[in-house]
């Protein structure tokens, strides 16, 4: 008999990792770049694999492109005409978002 695989305990299980590692990273990420980028990396994996979608406060965290995590050296923020505009230094992918995201301005606090 084949052994069944519990697709919704997978999901719990990625999202309770993707979580963790994402909260790695946003530790980790004034402290050495690359290594956060790592989990950022895994995180973004494990979510493709198991379909489960990382939150979105989450996602304004780093660089869709690149996967570098947004500080103050790898990215710019502008606001123009009431839209966040941010810059990843990194790749020059440059993300625009239609309002004012809250944790983009309150995270770098
Ligand atoms: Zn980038």
């Amino acid at each position: 008999m084949p052994i069944r695989r519990d697709r919704k305990l997978e999901k719990t299980i990625a999202k309770e990792r993707i979580g963790d590692l994402l909260e790695r990273a946003e530790k980790f990420r004034k402290v050495d770049l690359e290594l956060a980028r790592r989990y950022v990396e895994i995180a973004r994996k494990i979510s493709m694999r198991y379909r489960v979608k990382i939150p979105e406060d989450k996602r304004l965290n780093f660089c869709k492109k690149c996967l570098y995590p947004y500080t103050s050296s790898t990215a710019r923020v502008r606001i123009r005409k009431n839209r966040v505009i941010i810059t990843c230094l990194k790749c020059g992918y440059v993300r625009r978002f239609p309002k004012v995201p809250k944790n983009v301005l309150t995270s770098e606090k």
